[in-house]
């Protein structure tokens, strides 16, 4: 699954399977040992390194306000998530700064309307 993937500067994903006590498989989630899928314990756990993922596919995808609401997601669930803290910061910078972009408004908008259908 995709959203594994993992960030730079961060541990790796270790999820033990609660009937096993052995680690999930980093490539499929599953343990190794009974082959039960532990992608929703992963997707607990880590829930914010997974908003993190999503935030840089927001981004790539050129929508930075949803970037944002999903990184500032991101640090409530994983505070010292460092990538996700310095990416945050790099984004509310680009903001602030007199960006020459006539749709700035709609962005803010944007991110609102998507923080407001987040609670
Ligand atoms: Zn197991």
């Amino acid at each position: 699954m995709s959203t594994a993937a993992n960030p730079p500067d961060l541990p790796p994903i270790e999820v033990p399977c609660p009937q096993c006590a052995v680690p999930a498989d980093q490539e499929s989630l599953r343990c190794p040992s009974c082959r039960e899928d532990l992608a929703v314990l992963v997707r607990l756990r880590y829930a914010g390194r997974i908003d993190y993922n999503e935030a840089l596919a927001q981004l790539r995808g050129g929508d930075a306000p949803a970037a944002q609401v999903l990184l500032r997601r991101a640090l409530t669930t994983e505070p010292d998530l460092r990538p996700a803290l310095a990416l945050l910061a790099d984004l509310t910078g680009a903001r602030v700064a007199p960006a020459a972009r006539t749709e700035a408004a709609d962005h803010t908008d944007a991110a609102a309307r998507t923080e407001a259908a987040d609670r």
